[in-house]
């Protein structure tokens, strides 16, 4: 019998072990190694299986699978949205992911991705913007301060210099925490009691709220030329932040037209409506910002490449740390075709006696 890699076990990424990767390597240095690799990614997009995600809706949030391959390996994540879970103590978004090998199938990473999400969807917020927002910006407007707001903040300041915030959000408590949290790393903060004060100023207008509805945190006449808008909470049928006639004065930078489409802010537009794919500016097909009176709208949704990329980052750097654990996760008789002699012998070997 030929000879196979212990691929029976598999390492397994646990909140724990992600909270200590990124805290013993620091947030912004795990945002921009995640970076590194979503540009790689990014940059060979047309290598990659692409579909919408898979989603299943109920009347309170959505659970959806995002799977894509390059070939080689394999991924998807497992992730729901729930807007009304903040109110029960429950996360709006918790996730996890598997990569696999493409050569056997066989899963070779199963990690925590609440964490790597917020992670991941940061970066891709801010390498967005690196290509987009007007040069030498400096302040940012963030609307909704709830859990993916500091990651979004560092990032910015990790990836676009941003070291100015003005926050808002509907519930003052989000935002005292976000400021508190904020507080040693560098920032100028400011808070502000209305969206239409937090945005005068700032460059870039980064908008993370969740509600289940097509809500208006802005409204056309609160947005002047030459900014660039973050639009990351709108990413569900059914869920906006922007009124439509900003649409129709930005250039849209979306992740997968056919997904964004479904879920993004672009929803309420005809299905015609130009759109440009980001991944054609990082792979330098196609310029981002060209003017600076030009309004800019990243229609983030999150897309399942930025998942694999964060997923590749994670494994490769498991390859310093043994400090993880594997899960004996798929069965391994010693005949590939005896799985049945290989449950019944469990028994005989006496393997689960008391
Ligand atoms: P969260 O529930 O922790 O925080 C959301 C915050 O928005 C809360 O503090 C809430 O008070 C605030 N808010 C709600 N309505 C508001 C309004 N009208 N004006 C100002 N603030 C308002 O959620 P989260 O985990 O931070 O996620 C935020 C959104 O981002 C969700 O909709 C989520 O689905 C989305 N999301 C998108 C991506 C992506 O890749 N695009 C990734 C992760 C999360």
């Amino acid at each position: 019998m030929p000879q196979h890699k212990n691929l029976n076990v598999v390492p397994f990424v646990s909140v724990e072990n992600m909270m200590n990767i990124v805290t013993t390597d620091g947030i912004a240095e795990t945002i921009e190694g995640i970076a590194n690799y979503i540009l790689q990614d990014f940059r060979k997009w047309q290598s990659f299986d692409k579909t919408p995600r898979v989603a299943s809706h109920s009347d309170v949030g959505v659970i959806e699978l995002m799977p894509t391959s390059d070939g080689e390996l394999y991924g998807f994540k497992y992730v729901n949205g729930h807007p009304k879970n903040m109110k029960e103590g429950l996360q709006t978004v918790t996730a996890f992911g598997v990569l696999s090998e493409v050569s056997s199938g066989y899963p070779v990473l199963l990690s925590e991705m609440t964490i790597l999400t917020a992670l991941r969807t940061a970066t891709m917020s801010a390498l967005a913007a690196r290509y987009l927002a007007p040069k030498n910006a400096t302040t940012m407007t963030m609307i909704g301060n709830g859990a993916q707001s500091e990651f979004q903040a560092i990032a910015f300041q990790k990836l676009c210099g941003i070291n100015k915030l003005h926050l808002f959000d509907v519930d003052p408590t989000a935002t005292r925490k976000c400021r508190k949290n904020l507080a040693s790393l560098g920032f100028e903060i400011e808070v502000f009691d209305t969206p239409e004060d937090a945005i005068r100023g700032a460059q870039i207008i980064t908008t993370c709220t969740a509600d289940k509805q097509n809500a208006t945190i802005l409204t056309d006449n609160m947005v002047g030329s030459g900014v660039h808008i973050n639009a990351v909470g709108g990413d569900c049928p059914g869920k906006t932040e922007l009124h439509a006639d900003i649409l129709h004065r930005s250039d849209i930078y979306v992740e997968y037209p056919p997904q964004t489409r479904i879920e993004g802010e672009i929803q309420q537009l005809g299905e015609d409506h130009p759109v440009l794919e980001i991944w054609r500016v990082m792979a330098d097909i196609q310029p981002g910002r060209t003017s600076s009176d030009q309004i800019t709208l990243f229609d983030s949704v999150g897309f399942a490449i930025e998942d694999f990329s964060a997923l590749r980052f994670i494994r490769d750097r498991l390859s310093t740390s043994d400090k993880f654990e594997q899960l004996d996760l798929i069965a391994d008789p010693d005949d590939p075709r005896d799985l049945y002699g290989m449950v019944v012998r469990s028994k005989k070997k006496g393997l689960f006696d008391a």
